[in-house]
């Protein structure tokens, strides 16, 4: 997914693909892909400024607005940012993520609220959490609820043992697929709204990981909203999309959809969206591996403890900033793009309508379903790709 602007694609957005090749750098393998990545990200590892026209659709003079870029690697993730505005703040953004990361998000982080939570409560006590990381949770498990545990944030155990992220992955023996789905299961955990705190079943652990990036744009969010500085902004954490306010041309926001059976970069279509915005895609080329000429992706069904096969091959989620859940709207298109994947085109489009939320559907025959609510903002680029 990518962010056009003027015509002009100036937001490069890594899909995971980068993510794992710049990993696979920082550890054992540097590939030419890594080579590439880090480059990215070391020429524009500081922000950079430029103008812009200033000119409203309707020819009225608008105030000057700047725009300011940064390209930097948060979440596991490459974070793309442009803001439009008189106020560079891509460094506050860049260092208010980290510190979510740090601090509360990452379970790799022996300090982190998660880390904790997890120790703590696997000694079988029960946690106190910090005011958003409760709402986090609370709106984390609700969509767990409400998805029938298609996305389900205990889901922590299985990722670990497939591992596919990691060097050499192969599929796990059933015996441990089972032992590690026997503490797979949002009903485990409790959280007490009075007291704000979070209890567990032995064994189970939580991860907030897979709404991360969400996450991080409903923050930023929260920020921009406070800085009179800023005018518009995009924000791109790895497979989330935060689109902020206007444009300084007064256009609508072109988000493009990756074509999920091409290389990176090329796209299948194209939406047209106004206003502030989050978008969210999970798609089965992202992380994967091959065992025996099969792909093993990296969305997991907690049904059957392997990677889903509703048929799809991408799904993107698009949350407006309006009604209920406004304040979680990164959250949950992150959230929901992996919940619809592994429900499959019905029961995902049914789970939208539930939220008010709008989707993008590719199967992997090329057949593409579009919510109702935004198919005239929606543009196929890819004629082999056909509308239901
Ligand atoms: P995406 O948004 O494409 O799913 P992310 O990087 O945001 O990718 O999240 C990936 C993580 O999602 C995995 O590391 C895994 O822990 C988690 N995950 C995989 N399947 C599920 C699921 N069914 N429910 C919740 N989390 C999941
Ligand atoms: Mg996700």
């Amino acid at each position: 997914m990518r962010i056009i602007q003027h015509g002009e694609p100036n937001i490069f957005h890594k899909s995971r693909r980068v993510r794992r090749a710049v990993l696979r750098g920082r550890g054992i393998r540097i590939t030419a892909l890594a080579l590439a990545a880090v480059l990215v990200l070391s020429l524009s590892g500081c922000a950079m400024r430029g103008g812009s026209d200033g000119n409203s659709p309707d020819g009225q003079e608008k105030t000057e607005a700047e725009t300011f870029t940064a390209t930097n690697f948060v979440m596991d993730t490459v974070l793309q940012e442009t803001i439009y505005g008189s106020e560079d703040v891509t460094k506050e953004i860049a260092d208010r993520l980290s510190e979510i990361e740090i601090g509360q998000l990452s379970w790799r982080e022996e300090n982190s609220e998660v880390a904790q939570i997890n120790t703590r409560c696997g000694e079988g006590e029960s946690v106190v959490m910090s005011d958003d990381f409760y709402h986090w949770t609370e709106v984390s498990l609700d969509l767990a609820k409400k998805s029938g545990g298609a996305f389900d944030p205990t889901i922590g155990n299985l990722t670990r043992l497939w591992n596919i992220e990691g060097e050499n992955p192969s599929v796990p023996a059933q015996a441990d697929i089972d032992e590690a789905l026997k503490h797979v299961g949002y009903g485990y955990i409790n959280i007490e709204e009075t007291d704000k705190t979070i209890s567990m079943a032995q064994g189970c652990t939580l991860d907030l990981g897979a709404v991360g990036k969400g996450i991080a744009c409903d923050v930023t969010r929260d920020y921009l909203e406070g800085q009179d500085g800023v005018s518009g902004a995009v924000v791109a954490v790895g497979g989330s999309i935060l689109a902020y306010g206007s444009k300084p041309d007064g256009s609508d926001w072109k988000v493009a959809i990756q074509d999920p059976e091409k290389e990176e970069g090329e796209y299948m279509g194209v939406l047209s969206l106004p206003g502030t915005v989050c978008v969210s895609t999970s798609g089965d080329y992202e992380k994967y591996f091959i065992q025996d000429g099969k792909r093993y992706h990296h969305i997991l069904d907690p049904a059957t403890g392997y990677p889903s096969e509703s048929g799809l091959s991408s799904v993107t989620v698009i949350c407006p900033d309006e009604g209920e859940w406004k304040d979680d709207a990164g959250l949950l298109s992150d959230g929901l793009c992996t919940a619809c994947f592994v429900l499959g085109r019905e029961k995902g489009m049914k789970l939208l309508e539930q939220y008010g939320m709008e989707g993008v559907f590719i199967d992997k025959d090329k057949n593409v379903s579009v919510t109702d609510g935004i198919a005239d903002s929606f543009e196929i680029l890819n004629e082999e790709y056909q509308i239901q």
